[in-house]
């Protein structure tokens, strides 16, 4: 069955190896409301723009190179997908018919408590077998310098996605001076040790390759005098989060256990 249906796609990669479990098609979406600071896809932000392409002709593209995808997947990035959320869901609908494990690469920054886009969501979430969530910064203010838009819904949709049980990873970057800092790494671990469907945790190092493209697009870098993050880092931040989540997740049990004795 063709569908008429068209997206606004920046672009497509055949072979992903860091976007989800195993070897990924990549698809990345056009526009997103975010503008964080060291966001490496600038071109990717303007919505509504670029080329289009129909849920028929990414599976085609994918289906060429079917033999890569068995232990892998499509994962949709951006850009925001959520943007396009109907295209979105249209297409993993798609690619469940077909057997193919569909993962969403998001900032979650859509999300609100609407009716009618709670219906939208729950549908995607229906077709979608993992979620990569970028949490940028857990504390409001800090968040809100990072990348221009308030944290609160992004947090209530990691919580909605633990009510769908749909798998969870989260990803956090690690930017030197800015979302290293030992309180806030413990408080976001704290807060998706409390997530049911957490399954894995990146902290991805901060990196600079960037740059280059905001000169091509004329735009200033904001973030010019940080340092690139050390793999080291990295793990470091990562341990203290994972500390952070154990501790989440025995306040959960603890409240867990109080609600039932007051049952009894
Ligand atoms: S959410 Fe992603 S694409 Fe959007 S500004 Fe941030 S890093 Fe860039």
């Amino acid at each position: 069955m063709l569908t008429m249906m068209e997206g606004y796609i920046h672009s497509t990669e055949s072979c992903g190896t860091v976007d989800g479990p195993g070897i990924r098609f990549v698809v990345f979406f056009q526009g997103c409301p975010m503008r964080c600071r060291y966001c490496h896809n600038p071109d990717t932000w303007q919505p509504n723009v670029g080329k289009t392409m129909t849920v028929d002709e990414i599976l085609t593209e994918m289906e060429s190179k079917k033999e890569f995808y068995t232990h892998g997947g499509i994962t949709c990035t951006g850009g925001e997908p959520l943007l396009q959320i109907d295209f979105l869901t249209e297409l993993f609908t798609r690619c469940k018919e077909l057997g193919i494990h569909t993962c969403l690469d998001t900032s979650g920054i859509t999300y609100n408590e609407k009716p009618e886009t709670l219906a939208k969501m729950d549908k995607l979430m229906a077709v979608t077998d993992l979620i990569m969530l970028d949490i940028k910064h857990i504390d409001p203010k800090t968040h809100q310098w990072l990348v221009a838009q308030p944290n609160e819904m992004i947090l209530k949709f990691a919580e909605y996605t633990a009510r769908k049980k749909v798998p969870l990873w989260i990803r956090h970057v690690l930017v030197p001076g800015i979302t290293d800092k030992q309180e806030d790494l413990r408080n976001l671990g704290r807060f998706i040790g409390r997530l049911s469907n957490l399954q894995a945790l990146d902290v991805l190092p901060y990196h600079t390759m960037g740059v280059v493209k905001y000169k091509n697009l004329g735009l200033d870098y904001p973030l010019k005098d940080v340092p690139a993050a050390t793999k080291d880092e990295a793990i470091k931040a990562r341990e203290i989060i994972l500390e952070g989540a154990r501790e989440g997740r025995h306040e959960l049990v603890e409240e867990l256990k109080a609600k039932q004795k007051q049952a009894e």
